[in-house]
């Protein structure tokens, strides 16, 4: 991954996230206050302006557009998602310190993410939480690591997708949804399916 890579990721995330944004809004409606959707789309739409604003400083490595991006989703969202996906951002940045990251890089970067997730949020597999997506597509990332970096986005994002789809049948015993307690079941968790986003934007951007 070169800064021109970590860019058009982070593009391509802003524009899912727009697609999905009713979708994600749906999902928060049934299990939560339904803001997940409003809070990324705000999130995302400041990271875009900060990146293409004039005065914008050129990144000089790809981990400064990643930890923008954390910093950004900080200040700019609310509820547990901004924190959260703050946080995920600036440690994967944290740990890319050049202007181009290898494949096993990546998935060092990927794994700090999640661990910032869990340092912040206490969340376990099967919580029903963006962990439930997170977890299985760095194992995936890092498995498919050495057939190359467009190899493992695809894998990881196919398993962040089966990992949110996973979360329907479970009980919510983290954040808003597991206040519902046994009504949780029967629904896909918001942040597993925006985690999806993440990946699959991750994907399309080493594809295009
Ligand atoms: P809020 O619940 O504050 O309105 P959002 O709707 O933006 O925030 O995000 C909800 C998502 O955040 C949930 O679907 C879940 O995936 C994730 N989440 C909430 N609490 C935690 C936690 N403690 N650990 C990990 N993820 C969490
Ligand atoms: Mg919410
Ligand atoms: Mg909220």
């Amino acid at each position: 991954m070169d800064i021109a890579l970590a860019l058009a990721w982070i593009r391509a995330l802003a524009a899912a996230v727009e697609r999905h944004r009713d979708e994600l809004t749906a999902l928060d409606t049934a299990i939560g206050d339904g803001d997940h959707g409003a809070n990324l789309s705000r999130g995302f739409t400041a990271v875009t302006a900060a990146l293409d604003a004039p005065d914008a400083p050129e990144p000089a490595t790809v981990g400064a557009v990643l930890t923008r991006t954390g910093t950004i989703l900080l200040s700019k969202v609310g509820g547990a998602s901004g924190p959260l996906y703050g946080s995920a951002f600036r440690a994967m940045g944290a740990t890319l310190d050049g202007p181009t990251a290898t494949p096993a890089e990546l998935a060092d970067a990927l794994a700090a993410g999640l661990a910032a997730l869990r340092d912040l949020g206490g969340a376990v597999p099967g919580d029903k939480t963006v962990v439930d997506a997170w977890t299985p597509a760095v194992a995936a990332f890092r498995a498919a690591a050495p057939a190359g970096l467009a190899a493992a986005a695809a894998a990881a994002a196919d398993a962040a997708e089966r990992g949110a789809e996973d979360t329907v049948p479970l009980q919510a015993r983290k954040g808003r949804a597991s206040y519902l307690g046994p009504r949780s079941i029967g629904h896909r968790d918001p942040g597993a399916a925006s985690t999806a986003l993440i990946f699959r934007a991750l994907a399309d951007a080493t594809h295009s």
